[in-house]
């Protein structure tokens, strides 16, 4: 009898996704590889150490459910601390051992019944499956902006930030009011010398309480792993179930409850009128991102804080000018400008079969079935790819209910003598239908413009109610799949 096939796996990435795939691919007893183009660990949370930097998603929600941190600090996570967290899962596991760091995957091609994936430094191994693990919020996206290169003093994204830049005492202009800008903002007007936000659209900003676990609470999970694990629970249920079916319905009394809340709030602790209608949205709460923040509004308000909504016209030597023609003078200038989240794992050239290329299957728009596996593109599997639940989540329990379908997926094959599965182009066909159609009738395409839609105004994210994402993610069914 010919020995069993045992798969292999090449994971493109290092961050939350990757550790992830890399721990339980191991724990299926499969070998596998790690591609890191950096030397290290850690994904967005390498990338992201702009001061400020933290998740607003509660710490003891954003960890892996077989990993639970009874040491996390903060209810909000410091972006070091949860970096921490992640080196620690990763050298725990001893991942490094298994990782290339140092090169981008530059191809990815199916030929015969396997992947060849070709790192930066031309070196070529093959696999039987490929998991992009390479984020979605990962390409930094500049502001199209006349005159940006012509700014005289520091300049960079939130996601690039330069160290080396002092900023205490300092002019600094921050343009965006996403979660990173407003995070920035907290951290750095009230040490600055003068702050300016520039704000093109006022956010919502939920006001959350940061919570600091004190020695003892931190003790107590440590020595009571049961209750760390009935918080994760109980969060979990808490953010993806209600919060997940309310996305859902445009006239969510939920939605409009926490509109109340934001509103109390900024009524109450925005003192200048003017400023409080400037920072006042006119659209639905959650049609963008929401936004969470113990200090926003504070920090905008220190004295040598100022909120600007004329609109951008150029950058110039000395600082920025806007339409009412004024000239902001500045030392620094960060744009909080968010990410080209529709890359994926783009640049890499991905090819599948018959010498199909991803971009040709993405002409319109990049679309997953399921959001985890392509038609045409065997053994070619996303963890947060397109389509999949993101926003006001935890993508690490999306991942690993992702991480639970591929394993079945594996097992469903290997049971039957199979090699490899892509969904039939009918299923991923109907699927995509399905989910743009059910995008109509959400929160996001309520009449405000964010990252989630699309250039036509198209959902990215999951469509459908969070209880079919983790229903389908149980197992594949087979009927939707090609096999070989
Ligand atoms: P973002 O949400 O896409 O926000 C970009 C900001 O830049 C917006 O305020 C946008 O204004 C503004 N902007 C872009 N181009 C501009 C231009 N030409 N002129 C003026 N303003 C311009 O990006 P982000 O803040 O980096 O956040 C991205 C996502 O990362 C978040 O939504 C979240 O999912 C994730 N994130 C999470 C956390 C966390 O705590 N969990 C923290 C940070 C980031 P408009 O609103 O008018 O478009």
């Amino acid at each position: 009898m010919a020995p069993e096939h045992k798969p292999s796996f090449a994971i493109i990435g290092g961050g939350m996704a990757g550790i992830l795939a890399a721990v339980k691919i191991r724990e299926a007893g499969y070998d596998f590889t790690i591609f890191e183009k950096a030397d290290s660990f850690g994904g967005t949370w390498r990338e992201n150490t702009y001061p400020g930097v933290a998740c607003d998603v509660p710490s003891h929600l954003y960890s892996y459910s077989f990993a639970l941190n009874p040491d996390w600090k903060y209810l909000s996570a410091s972006g070091s601390d949860i970096l921490d967290y992640f080196r620690g899962v990763a050298e725990h596991y001893e991942l490094a051992a298994s990782t290339r760091f140092g090169q981008p995957v530059t191809r990815c091609e199916w030929i015969g019944d396997r992947w060849e994936v070709e790192d930066g430094a031309g070196h070529v191994g093959q696999f039987d499956w490929v998991v992009a693990a390479t984020g979605i919020l990962h390409h930094p996206k500049m502001p199209d902006i006349e005159g940006l290169d012509d700014f005289a003093g520091s300049s960079f994204h939130t996601a690039r930030w330069d160290h080396s830049v002092e900023l205490d005492g300092k002019r600094i202009g921050v343009i965006g009011t996403g979660s990173s800008g407003v995070q920035v903002t907290g951290e750095l007007a009230p040490r600055a010398g003068s702050f300016t936000l520039f704000q093109r659209t006022p956010q919502w900003v939920l006001p959350v309480p940061q919570i600091e676990y004190t020695e003892e609470e931190r003790a107590d999970f440590r020595a009571h792993p049961e209750k760390l694990e009935q918080l994760h629970d109980e969060m979990d249920r808490e953010f993806h179930s209600w919060f997940g079916e309310e996305v859902l319905n445009p006239e969510s009394e939920v939605f409009a409850g926490m509109g109340d809340a934001c509103t109390n709030k900024l009524d109450s602790d925005i003192e200048d009128p003017v400023l409080r209608e400037k920072l006042r949205p006119d659209y639905k709460l959650a049609c963008k991102r929401l936004v969470i923040s113990h200090n926003f509004y504070d920090s905008i308000q220190a004295p040598q804080a100022k909120l600007v909504t004329d609109s951008i016209v150029r950058i110039e030597e000395k600082g920025v000018r806007t339409a009412d023609g004024q000239l902001h003078e500045l030392d620094v200038l960060v744009l909080a400008t968010g990410f080209h989240v529709d890359a994926f794992v783009r640049p890499m050239n991905v090819i599948g079969q018959d010498g199909v290329e991803l971009d040709e299957l993405w002409s319109e728009r990049p679309s997953a079935y399921l959001s985890v596996t392509l038609p045409g593109f065997p053994n070619f599997f996303f963890l947060n790819g397109p389509g999949s639940p993101v926003g006001n989540f935890s993508l690490i329990l999306t991942a690993e209910w992702e991480c639970q379908y591929m394993l079945r997926l594996v097992e469903e094959l290997s049971e039957a003598g199979h090699r490899w599965a892509c969904p039939s182009e009918q299923a991923a066909t109907q699927f995509e239908a399905e989910r743009v159609e059910a995008g109509k009738d959400t929160i996001w395409t309520t009449g405000c413009k964010s990252w989630y839609l699309d250039d036509r105004g198209v959902p990215i994210l999951w469509t459908f109610p969070f209880e079919r994402f983790r229903e389908e993610m149980t197992g594949p069914k087979m009927q939707d799949y090609a096999v070989g």
